[in-house]
């Protein structure tokens, strides 16, 4: 029975709101307290010698967990819904993803990633599983079902990211999966873009499902932290892993994850709303070709956005109409509401050159002209738009 005092949603299925509200709490073992205490943590006390020798307690010592490390824990397994079996935490979402690998994989085995994935996902995979005898096959990130026949008799992974966190290809995560799944493999997806709240990757046939917590979880540009959520078939090897390397997050980095989750719902739907509004917006300008937007018909993939996600986040790309890269970058320096820099899922607004040329190998980057990717955030979205405006006052004169 869960007592009243618990907060716990005593009730499936809430709807996601109510769990990002409620999940991961336990008021009756904090005082009363709303939300948990950081507990900074190495020693667990055991009562007696024999409590020691069996290792009997409630926590075994603070690399192994936290009161305040389950709170997000539970937390993150409650908005993923039944077929979430546990969750872990990493200290970035890089190492999310690093070790989410590392826990299915073993020498001799063969991968497949998206070609659209995550820089950084590539370097790993082409350095450190090449060297302990894992082989990477990258793959068109609009395959689809056809990956079939990408399989190797030893192929025991597929990693997904949908969209691509640069070029926004949108995956048939389900049609891929279940190939995956026939062929004896195991399905990852970097699900930082749309969040469980967008998309509910254990529906979709994922068994690991990863997200940069430093994006929206976090959502204030101030914590670095990574989640990887398993379902039954990787939990086990997943958690084992995790404790193995001995990976851990600090207790306030952890708070701040908690922390921001609370209000991601709300802070999502501002992002998707103000998002569609600029895309839309970008997309009747004339120096613009395309806008790379999942809720756009431009975007690749967006019938399957469509069909499988409930939202949109705030990042998106846009291509210029082909024109000199001094005017693109006269356009960014221009605007002051947005900032140039990395990552993203903050409540600022961000705006940076890219070109994804030297990153693919299984498909050719050719989309017609420079690229800029934005991440709106928590700005009024006409300030936003007058300044964007700014710039291609800037872009004209520069061209
Ligand atoms: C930022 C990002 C990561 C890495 O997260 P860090 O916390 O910066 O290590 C992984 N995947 C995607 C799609 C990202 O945007």
């Amino acid at each position: 029975m869960t007592k009243k005092s618990e907060g716990g949603p005593a009730h499936p299925p809430l709807k996601p709101a109510t769990r990002l509200a409620t999940s991961g709490r336990d008021a009756g073992a904090n005082h009363g307290f709303v939300n948990p205490p950081v507990h900074h943590a190495s020693t667990v006390l055991y009562p007696t010698a024999e409590d020691f020798l069996a290792r009997r307690a409630r926590y075994l010592y603070g690399r192994r967990g936290t009161p305040t490390s389950e709170a997000l824990e539970n937390a993150l397994r409650a908005l993923e819904g039944p077929a979430c079996a546990g969750v872990a935490l990493l200290p970035s979402g890089l190492a999310a993803i690093s070790t989410a690998l590392l826990a299915v994989l073993n020498a001799g085995d063969h991968l497949l990633v998206t070609d659209s994935a995550y820089q950084p996902t590539r370097r790993f995979c082409d350095n450190v599983l090449r060297r302990y005898g894992i082989a990477t096959t990258y793959y068109d990130p609009l395959i689809g079902g056809d990956i079939a026949a990408l399989m190797q008799p030893n192929t025991r992974a597929v990693f997904m990211e949908a969209p691509g966190s640069l070029s926004f290809e949108i995956q048939d995560v389900p049609a891929i999966a279940a190939a995956a799944h026939a062929a004896g493999a195991l399905v990852l997806m970097d699900n930082t873009w749309a969040t469980s709240l967008y998309f509910p990757a254990f529906d979709k046939g994922v068994d690991l499902s990863i997200q940069a917590g430093t994006k929206y979880i976090g959502g204030h540009s101030d914590v670095m932290l990574g989640t990887v959520s398993a379902n039954q078939a990787a939990w086990e090897r997943l958690r084992d892993t995790v404790h193995t390397l001995g990976l851990c997050v600090g207790p306030d980095d952890i708070y701040l994850g908690l922390r921001g989750l609370r209000t991601m719902g709300v802070r999502l739907a501002q992002h998707h709303q103000a998002g569609l509004k600029v895309a839309r917006w970008l997309a009747e300008r004339p120096e613009i070709a395309r806008v790379l937007h999942p809720a756009l018909e431009s975007c690749p993939g967006h019938a399957i956005w469509r069909r499988d996600f409930s939202g949109a986040s705030g990042l998106f790309s846009i291509v210029f109409k082909p024109v000199a890269q001094g005017a693109v970058n006269a356009f960014v320096n221009e605007l002051s509401l947005f900032g140039i820099g990395p990552s993203w899922g903050g409540f600022e607004s961000l705006a940076i050159p890219f070109d994804c040329t030297s990153i693919r190998t299984a498909t050719k980057w050719a989309p017609g002209g420079p690229t800029v990717r934005l991440h709106i955030g928590l700005e009024d979205v006409d300030d936003l738009i007058g300044d964007l405006e700014r710039g291609f006052a800037a872009f004209a004169a520069a061209r």
